[in-house]
């Protein structure tokens, strides 16, 4: 059987995000490393390689595709209770110790991470999504930016089927890319995990670039959430989570930031798993910062109101939340708050029409290893 590299070699086409350098080599716009590419080598990510002076990139597989509540994306400011068909690739442009979605992000750097590709197209993933019931369709699971030919294709059949859209992503952009993605996204999620660049530079980025792309988001008028992952000794310190709710309040109060409970996983196990009393600690730092969204995630029930939306206004409970579970919604059809008429920002629907699920669940799709094995033997 082919090997898992060869598989993705022959699963690519022709590239757009890149211009052609002299001798051969060539320059990636996907994601901020910009990566210089000589002939015949891939980029950090490793999924985007240089073949011949063109640039090749993943086409024509997922790696994982499934029915997600959209609070576990999380937006919360978005078609509350609504359906996110979700799908990934493989590999990203960074190596967090601690990533929860490693067997996809990290495919192609750790032999540990196995996750068969399956062949689909955006017709038939599209076709998937309408009949699960979604309103919206998302790239996740693994570094979107990394694939984002593949996720504007899914997506223009999506927009022709009456989805929204969304990336669900570290941030790690460039204006090329925003560019190329702002015809086509509606929603994207900014997971930025802290504001140190040293440790960025640990996990393999840099801060920079990702809070220049929280900043192009915002004004380019993609709805934005951004989700802070609680690290105990990593990211948690007081200074640390001052300093970068400043940042988000500077750019926008409006827009919602998620602080959620960080446990063991993957090479990150010395941490002990954050408390609700540390995400009550980082949540009221936001508030101060002057942010008027801010939500405690992973630890459902144990974080008193942090899970609602409220009017910042007035306080009228608008969205009540368990988890992903929707208890109550309150706003008017414009996206308003009944009590005071304030406009709360975000994507809001006419009415609630009513929660699919508020649990991940798969959809009746082929075993997987057997969608691999025909995928690796209608190699040509
Ligand atoms: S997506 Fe990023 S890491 Fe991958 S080749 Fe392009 S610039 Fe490099």
């Amino acid at each position: 059987m082919a090997t898992l590299q060869e598989v993705l070699g022959d699963n690519v086409r022709a590239g757009e995000l890149y211009e052609k350098l002299a001798g051969d080599w060539v320059r990636c716009y996907a994601c901020g490393h910009c990566c210089p590419i000589p002939e015949g080598l891939p980029g950090v990510c490793k999924v985007r390689f240089n073949r011949g002076g063109t640039l090749y990139v993943p086409w024509g597989y997922a790696a994982g595709m499934q029915c997600d509540p959209i609070e576990k994306k999380p937006f919360f400011h978005a078609y509350p209770g609504a359906l996110a068909y979700s799908f990934g690739m493989l590999g990203c442009d960074l190596h967090c110790a601690y990533c929860q979605n490693w067997v996809t992000s990290q495919a192609l750097r750790d032999p540990a991470a196995v996750v068969p590709p399956q062949r689909v197209t955006p017709k038939e993933m599209v076709a998937e999504a309408v009949r699960a019931g979604a309103k919206a369709i998302v790239s996740t699971y693994n570094e979107p930016l990394i694939t984002s030919e593949w996720a504007v294709a899914v997506f223009k059949q999506a927009r022709a089927a009456g989805l929204a859209t969304g990336y669900v992503s570290n941030g790690n952009g460039t204006p090329q890319v925003m560019e190329y993605l702002r015809p086509w996204v509606d929603l994207y999620k900014v997971d930025l995990k802290g504001f140190d660049d040293r440790r960025y530079r640990q996990l393999g980025g840099r801060l920079q670039p990702i809070l220049d792309t929280i900043r192009r988001l915002h004004q380019m008028d993609f709805w934005v959430e951004i989700v802070t992952l609680l690290i105990p000794g990593f990211n948690d310190s007081d200074e640390e989570l001052k300093r970068l709710t400043a940042f988000i309040a500077e750019v926008s109060p409006d827009i919602p930031w998620h602080v959620t409970a960080f446990h063991k996983d993957y090479k990150m196990t010395d941490p002990e798993d954050t408390t609700p009393e540390m995400l009550l600690r980082a949540a009221a730092i936001g508030k101060q910062a002057g942010l008027r969204y801010v939500y405690a995630g992973n630890i459902p029930g144990r974080v008193g109101d942090l899970e609602n939306t409220r009017c910042p206004h007035c306080q009228t409970l608008l969205v009540e939340r368990y988890g992903y579970f929707i208890r109550g919604y309150h706003l008017t059809a414009e996206g308003k708050c009944p009590s005071c008429g304030a406009q709360i920002p975000g994507r809001w629907e006419a009415s609630f029409g009513g929660q699919i699920t508020a649990y991940p669940f798969q959809t009746s799709r082929r075993n997987a290893t057997e969608l691999f094995k025909i995928l690796s033997s209608s190699r040509c």
